[in-house]
Parts: structure tokens; sequence; C-alpha cells
């Protein structure tokens, strides 16, 4: 039920209809450019060109320069052996030069260039013993000249996809750029000098200067902008449209939190009982909470939201946090309990994995109200789980859990204060285009008496000793976790190389080492985990499944192989599995020589720091924004043009456009309302479009 404006059509039909893009084409171009349709072929900028427009006469002629001149062919000399080239003297007024050919068919030369006759060739200028000459050159007839004395665009490509074809297909596809209303206020573009934007898009595709390839040049700042403004307008309308649903204004609790407060064997930080303040703020306002609390593994987010969600259970309403993983659930409902229990909350916990009668009990107690407290899965959200009256949600989401589940959740939970804890700390550009206009409580402090991490960088040259001094440890009470080598794309791979790690430290360990990874039957990896956790294993061995956020405060010691293979953030949430109990911790992290320099530099950061906020920025600046470790899943970093370590000033200024636009026109009514529309229409952001329609 698209209303998409009409004169975008052309630019969402298939790349097949395109010149020289057939079915087998098509099919890679697709994968290339991370779409269908002829809009995603014109995103898919060039990242390189080759100049043409010099020309001159064979005597001038620059040595490695490109040149494109007319010449006369005045003889052929065939390749005597099969290695050797065709060569083909030329001339013009000033001289000779020789085209040289390998590999070429001697009646299709003979056809390009016949003797006598005068062609336009084009190529870099190369001296062999004093002679110019040319390896494969660009030929035409002089009547063509035009098509030869130009910058090419020269483009990402992909194996079945030459830079001819991609260029024939771009060219094809210009003609299809429409004209569009402009949507960018008339004061900033004129500010900043930008060019209409079917202009903009087709100049992509003519550089002429490398400035020209930069994202920051002028063409592609304002499509980098166009981009940025439709995400940023489609979180403030979402945020807008979840602000009109009012929310409940809850009295800061005080008897529940202060039973609780009894029991903790330690007090909250500073920076815990800030952003608690700025909770209880938001909860005590009739318009709803959507509240980002960030902060680093091990800083205590979960204590933190324990005692917001007393605000809705001492009102009377009920309060749900849910965990992305089983594992994680399960962990929460142990830690929750004794909090629940000193306060007399009841509570529920419910997953994929409850099943049957034991379910629908659980489903009884959250509809009527008996359960106050709801601890889970996603499984907690879906449909057919109805609350009484849901106060407040919370979602440990750690990144894995996207925009528009989040959207999903708020729309069925009319009213519900939202927070939302994410565990990797997201730098501020990608926290804005994540989250838009969401407000956030940092916790930026550990928990006192928390020991810093040494971390060391160990070849794997090393590995008897790194066993040995492992052992030595183990005597002495302390538990290992031991992760394997991440192999892109191959869960099987990764499996292997778990299980080879594991049958060798058997060798040394015995029955006192344990096995876990993503194929396994999860009551079996909880088993294992369990075993862990309670000591009746020294060594956990694992692929990457180990759960993000599980609390083994024994667990003094991390070792990561093949630690050059894991992204920033990821070793960042591994390594903060360690460095949660009363001993001095240590990160292990085990690489194979030699690394290359972009490796090093990142095992050398996380030797350097253990603050998660810097680590996030670094990631960001070495890897750019699209690969941060498990954003590119939940789609906040899948920018076609915009590219945040470079845009990050232009994601400020849309930022605080969106916002304008939704205070002046909230439903784009305007004249620009509607050009805005179809912008969010160009990059699909049609749900962000229904919010009108349904009020
Ligand atoms: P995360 O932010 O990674 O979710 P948790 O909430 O799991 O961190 O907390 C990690 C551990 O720190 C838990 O065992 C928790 O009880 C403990 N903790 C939380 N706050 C404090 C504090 N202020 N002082 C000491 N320990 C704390
Ligand atoms: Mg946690």
């Amino acid at each position: 039920m698209s209303q998409r404006p009409f004169e975008l059509d052309p630019l969402f039909r298939s790349v097949t209809t395109l010149t020289g893009v057939g079915p087998r084409i098509g099919k890679l171009m697709e994968k290339l450019i991370g779409g269908p349709k002829v809009l995603d072929l014109l995103f898919h900028a060039p990242i390189d060109f080759i100049d043409r427009r010099l020309t001159c006469l064979i005597s001038d002629a620059p040595s490695g320069r490109i040149i494109t001149t007319e010449v006369k062919v005045e003889k052929h000399l065939p390749n005597t052996r099969k290695s050797l080239p065709y060569r083909i003297k030329c001339s013009d007024d000033s001289g000779y030069i020789m085209l040289v050919f390998f590999h070429a068919k001697k009646d299709w030369i003979e056809k390009l260039l016949p003797l006598g006759k005068s062609v336009i060739i084009s190529g870099k200028i190369e001296y062999f013993q004093g002679q110019p000459q040319m390896l494969h050159p660009d030929i035409t007839n002089p009547s063509e000249r035009k098509t030869l004395e130009i910058v090419e665009a020269i483009y990402p490509l992909t194996a079945g996809i030459t830079n001819k074809v991609m260029r024939k297909a771009q060219m094809s596809a210009i003609k299809y750029i429409p004209i569009l209303p402009e949507w960018i206020d008339e004061a900033h573009k004129k500010r900043e000098d930008w060019l209409d934007w079917h202009i903009c898009l087709k100049s992509i595709h003519n550089p002429t200067s490398e400035d020209d390839l930069e994202p920051t040049s002028h063409i592609r700042s304002r499509l980098a902008y166009d981009e940025l403004l439709a995400n940023q307008l489609t979180l403030a309308l979402m945020r807008n449209r979840q602000r009109k649903i009012n929310g409940r204004s809850f009295k800061q609790s005080a008897v529940l939190r202060n039973k609780i407060e009894r029991k903790l064997p330690f007090n909250l930080t500073r920076a815990q009982k800030r952003s608690l303040y700025e909770i209880d703020h938001d909860m005590g306002q009739k318009e709803r909470m959507l509240r980002l609390l960030q902060g680093d593994v091990g800083s205590g987010k979960t204590i933190v939201a324990v005692m917001a969600m007393m605000n809705a259970v001492e009102n009377g309403s009920q309060a749900a946090i849910m965990a992305p993983t089983e594992i994680l659930a399960r962990q929460h409902a142990k830690s929750i309990k004794p909090w629940l229990n000193a306060a007399g909350v009841r509570f529920v916990t419910l997953t994929g994995r409850d099943k049957g009668k034991t379910r629908e009990l659980i489903l009884k107690q959250i509809k009527d109200g008996t359960a106050q407290f709801i601890i889970g899965t996603h499984a907690i959200f879906q449909d057919n789980v109805k609350y009484k009256d849901l106060g407040i949600a919370v979602i440990d989401e750690q990144h894995r859990f996207g925009v528009h589940q989040r959207l999903e959740l708020s729309n069925k939970s009319k009213g519900t204060d939202i927070l939302v804890m994410t565990a990797t700390p997201i730098p501020r550009t990608l926290a804005l285009t994540a989250y838009g206009d969401m407000e956030v409580s940092k916790l930026d402090e550990k928990p006192a008496g928390r020991k810093p991490i040494e971390t060391l960088l160990l070849s794997k040259e090393k590995m008897d000793s790194i066993i040995d001094g492992i052992k030595r440890k183990i005597s002495e009470g302390i538990r290992v976790y031991w992760v394997c080598p991440l192999v892109e794309e191959s869960e099987l791979m990764d499996l292997a190389a778990a299980e080879e790690r594991y049958d060798i430290l058997k060798a040394t360990f015995g029955d006192r080492i344990g096995l876990v990874h993503g194929r396994m039957k999860p009551s079996d990896k909880d088993d294992i985990m369990n075993k862990f956790a309670n000591g009746d294993l020294d060594v956990l061995v694992a692929t990457t499944v180990i759960e993000v956020g599980v609390n083994v405060p024994k667990a003094s010691i991390m070792v990561i192989e093949h630690a050059e293979r894991f992204g920033l953030s990821q070793l960042h949430q591994l390594r903060g599995r360690v460095g949660r109990g009363s001993e001095k911790s240590y990160c292990f992290l085990i690489y194979s020589p030699p690394l290359g320099e972009t490796a090093r530099e990142r095992l050398s950061i996380m030797r350097d720091t253990e603050n998660g906020f810097i680590i996030a920025e670094k990631d960001l600046e070495l890897r750019g924004s699209g690969d941060i470790m498990g954003t590119k899943q939940s789609g906040i970093t899948d920018f076609k043009i915009a590219d945040l370590s470079a845009h990050s000033d232009l994601l400020a200024a849309a930022r605080d456009d969106a916002k304008l636009i939704i205070s002046r026109d909230p439903k784009l009514e305007s004249k620009r309302g509607s050009a805005l529309k179809t912008l969010l229409y160009l990059f699909e952001r049609d749900q962000a479009i229904k919010y009108f329609r349904s009020g």
C-alpha cells in the first residue's frame, strides 16, 4: 500500500532495466550495491577517476600521464612468440609512439588499427628505451573523439562487473534521475551554497578532482545531509508520536527502594545516583519517558534499572525488563531476585523456553497483574503477551535491538515509560543516528573497589608458557575464560577451532574445563555456564557466544585467541567479563604474527585504556561507522552516502533541522513538508510516514 510519489518510480525500478544489465549482472550488482534498485546504483559512488582530458603532441607527452591524442597507424609489428607483445608503430607531426598489446588477437588488432588510418588513442605514456609507448590504449575513430576525451569515473567493483559495465549502467541510470521538490530549507541551502539534489546525484558520477571523491566534497556533503536529515526526521517523528501518547506521572518510590537499598552490600556510585535522579525526574512527568542509559560493562546498570522500576511498582503498575538472550535473562533473574524478595515484589520470568502449562500460568499472572515485575527475553513483548498495566519497560539491548523493534514495543504498550540500556558506549554521533533525541544518562564511573584489568599482548608462539601461567593461577582459585578465534561467517569453523583448543587444554586441565558454543542446546549451554559460575569448572572455553553481560566475579582471567580478528568493541565487551571481583584481573590478547598496522593499533588501544567511551570513538575512527560491531544488524549505520566519521557536523545540523521541522510542521503539511515526505520515501522511511496517517 505504498503511496510513494510517482516521480520516484524510475528510481525504484530494478537495475536490470538499465543498459547492459541482464539478470546475471543484475544479481552481482545487487550484491555489490546493496540493493536491487536504480537508486541503489546511483548511490554507489566512484572511488577514483581517470582524467583523459590532457591532449598534446607525442613529443610533448609527459611520462606517466594519461593523454588522449590523434595518431596515424604506420606499421604493425606482430609478436614472434606468445609471451611477447604485439606492437603497432604510430605517428603524429612531432614523432613516433609504440602501442603495445599483450595477448591480443591478430584479426582484432588489424581491424582496430588499420594501416594508414588516423585513430584517437588514450592511455598512459611510458618511455621504453627512450621511446614513448602506450600499453593497451583505449581507441576510437576521430569522429568519436569526444567520447574518449573525458574524465572516467572508477567504481568499487566485484568479480564479473567491469568498470565499463558499471559506467554504462550508471550513465543509463543518470537519465532517470527526476527533478524533485527541494526539501532543504532555502536559507540553509543558500548558506551552504548547495546545488539541487538531482544535480548533485548526477555530479558524483563525474568527479574531476581528488576533492570530488572526498566525503566532505560540496556535492557529497549535500547528499549526505539529505540522508542524515531523513534519518533524523524519522527519529524525530517517532519521538514526537511517542511523546503524544501521554505517560503517567509516577511518584518516586520510597518504601520499596529503601527495602532494596538496605539489602545492597554496596553504595550506589555518584553516576548511578545521578542517572537515577534523571530517570526519576522523567518518570515524574506526564509525558512518557524515553531515556537511554549508557554505561560500560560492569558499570552497574541493572540496579539503576531495578530502582527505577520500583517507581512503577510502588504506584501499582507493572515493570518489565528484557534481555537480549536467554542466558542473560536468567542471569538478570538470578541477580534481581534477592532484591525483589527483599522488597516483597512478586515477579515472573518468561523466555522462549517456557512452554505449555508453565507458560500459560505466567501469561495469566502478567495479565491479571499478579506479576508486578517481569523478567525475560523478547518473548515478554510478543503479541500474545498482555499486560494488566505496564508502567515501565527496560530494554537491555546490548546493540541487538533495532530502532524498528523499539518502535513496535512502544506502539504496543501505550504510555509506557521506556528505558533502554546499552552496554557498548556508543560514540555520540552513532547514538544520535540510532536514538535521535532520546535523553541520555551516562554511567561514566566504575563502582568502587574495582581493580584495573591488566591487558597483555602476547604472540601465539608463547602459548605453552601462557598455559603454564594459567595453570599456576588456577591453583590459587582463579577462574578463566578462553575465547576462541572468530572465523567470519562460519560458525562451523569457529566451532572446530574452539573444539581443538578445548582438546588441547583438556590435557592440562582435565575435567575442570568446559566448552560452550552457539550450536549447543540452550539447556546444555546454561548447564556449563552454571558449573563455571559455581566453581565446578576452572576454565570455560567459548566461541564468541559468551554472553555479553554474564557475571562471574570469580573469573579474573580472559584469554582471547586471535585477538586481531575481533573488533575493538567486541574485545572491550569480552574483556568486561573479568575485573568484577576482588582479584586483580588480566586479559591476554593472543595474536598470530605478523600483525597488520590497524590490528596492531587496535590491540594497543585495548592495552592502553579500559574506557569504553574512548574505545568506541577509536573504533569509529579505525573502522568507519558501518563496521562497528553489531550495529550493522541493528540497521543503525546503514547509510549509503553519509559517513559518520566525516559528517558529524552535518548530523548535528540535521538533528536541529529535524527538531525545528517537527515543531513547526509536525504533520509535514506545508510545501516544504510535502517535499520532506518525498525525502522520507526516497530513503524508504515509509514507516515514519505511516504515523501521520494513524494519527
Ligand atoms: P552492567 O552495567 O554491565 O549491566 P551490572 O549491573 O551487571 O553491570 O553490575 C555488575 C556488578 O556490579 C554486579 O554484581 C552488581 O551487583 C555490582 N554493582 C553494581 N553497582 C555497584 C556499586 N555501586 N558498587 C559495587 N558494586 C556494584
Ligand atoms: Mg548488564
